[in-house]
């Protein structure tokens, strides 16, 4: 285990120890396409032989640049992401050759608009709601779509057996990380949330997806071999904690560290980044366009309406990972999300009898004090 924390450390640096290499990615004539959202289908744009990349802001730099142009009070991811497109400040918008957005929230698909204005732009036609034939017709074609948008700009042909060569490559990566961040299923879980996050995050910016995988498989083998031998990081009297909600970044990790500085651990991520995202794969024994529409369709967002597959999903993993306390982080002016807290809170304390708590919150770290305050109590009443 001596060795481990170095290597999760050096995993989640990922992000920014990738700007060298995108930029050599970039030289050698890769193409490289910005995404902002979980409902982007990925492997569209790796057939392509392309580089798919988040770009979402998930810093408070950006943001005074970014409220010349939109409100203030608009969701920090969005006015963070827009930031860093006006100012270039992040080389892998800056790299981006083309930027796929999805029509999610209304703040999102009117910076879209916005950011059109300085850089390729596909927006993908999102149906409101996950259910019916309509809202699956509507999305197989935007899939479709993008596949011809990304044929056209590249001037590449996606063939069916390339789409399916990377639809397997993603569901192996998918696997390597379920089975890593399933270590927070064990009682008590060997890592900590935060370690598991840093993987998470350092999974995104990996180009290199074989080498990735062989990595975190490893890191998986010799953290259960270490605990084996009673190395282990989390105490067992520790709080299990479920984080659901808003998309996290680097400047909300103050909410996981508070958790796990006041007797808690995160033991599970529902958001994007985690199992929301990475715990669905995509059907490989049907048409390959087919099964990117159903797997992409029913990503438990709440910009879905109804948006059932949240409560599912939610019921499932407390059971999974016994779970003790739900804490729904909501993003300052996300209203999708923090509409949706009364439905969660109610499901969360009434039908799974534990503790809930939501969080509003911004990339701002002024908070800190406010969220020791009631995180430390929420963990302590457990
Ligand atoms: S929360 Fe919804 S809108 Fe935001 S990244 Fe996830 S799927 Fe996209
Ligand atoms: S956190 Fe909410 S408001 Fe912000 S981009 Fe995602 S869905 Fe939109």
């Amino acid at each position: 285990m001596n060795e481990l924390p170095e290597q999760i450390n050096e995993f989640g640096e990922k992000r920014r120890k990738g700007f060298v290499t995108i930029k050599n990615l970039k030289d050698e004539g890769k193409k490289v396409v910005g995404v902002f959202c979980a409902f982007t289908p990925k492997e569209v744009i790796a057939a392509a032989g392309a580089i798919p990349i988040g770009i979402c802001g998930t810093s408070e730099e950006p943001i005074q640049d970014a409220e010349k142009h939109l409100p203030r009070n608009l969701c920090p991811l969005i006015k963070s992401s827009y930031g860093f497109a006006i100012t270039n400040k992040c080389p892998y918008t800056y790299f981006s050759d083309l930027i796929v957005g999805e029509t999610t929230c209304d703040g999102k698909k009117k910076m879209y608009e916005m950011l059109g204005k300085i850089k390729s732009v596909h927006v993908m036609q999102l149906p409101q709601t996950t259910k019916g034939e309509d809202s699956y017709k509507l999305w197989k074609n935007e899939i479709i779509k993008l596949k011809e948008k990304v044929e056209k700009e590249f001037n590449v042909e996606i063939t069916e057996e390339n789409l399916k060569d990377a639809i397997k490559l993603k569901n192996i990566e998918r696997e390597t990380l379920k089975e890593f961040y399933e270590l927070g299923k064990m009682m008590p879980p060997p890592i900590l949330g935060m370690d598991i996050l840093k993987v998470l995050r350092g999974a995104a910016f990996s180009y290199d997806k074989e080498e990735e995988i062989k990595t975190i498989r490893n890191m998986t083998k010799n953290i259960k071999e270490a605990y084996k031998k009673g190395e282990n990081k989390v105490l067992s009297s520790a709080k299990r904690i479920l984080v659901t909600g808003c998309p996290l970044g680097e400047s909300t990790d103050k909410i996981i560290n508070t958790i796990e500085q006041n007797g808690g651990v995160v033991v599970c991520f529902e958001n994007c980044g985690g199992v929301k995202d990475i715990g669905f794969l995509v059907d490989e024994t049907i048409d390959p366009i087919d099964a990117l529409t159903s797997k992409y369709l029913n990503i438990a967002c709440s910009c879905m309406t109804p948006n059932d597959n949240r409560i599912e999903l939610l019921s499932q993993l407390i059971d999974e990972y016994k779970v003790d306390g739900v804490v729904d982080v909501i993003l300052q002016a996300c209203h999708t999300y923090n509409v949706e807290t009364y439905r969660i809170k109610e499901f969360v304390t009434k039908e799974k009898n534990i503790p809930y708590l939501s969080i509003e919150t911004d990339y701002s770290q002024t908070d800190i004090g406010q969220l020791k305050t009631r995180i430390g109590a929420f963990v302590e009443m457990i």
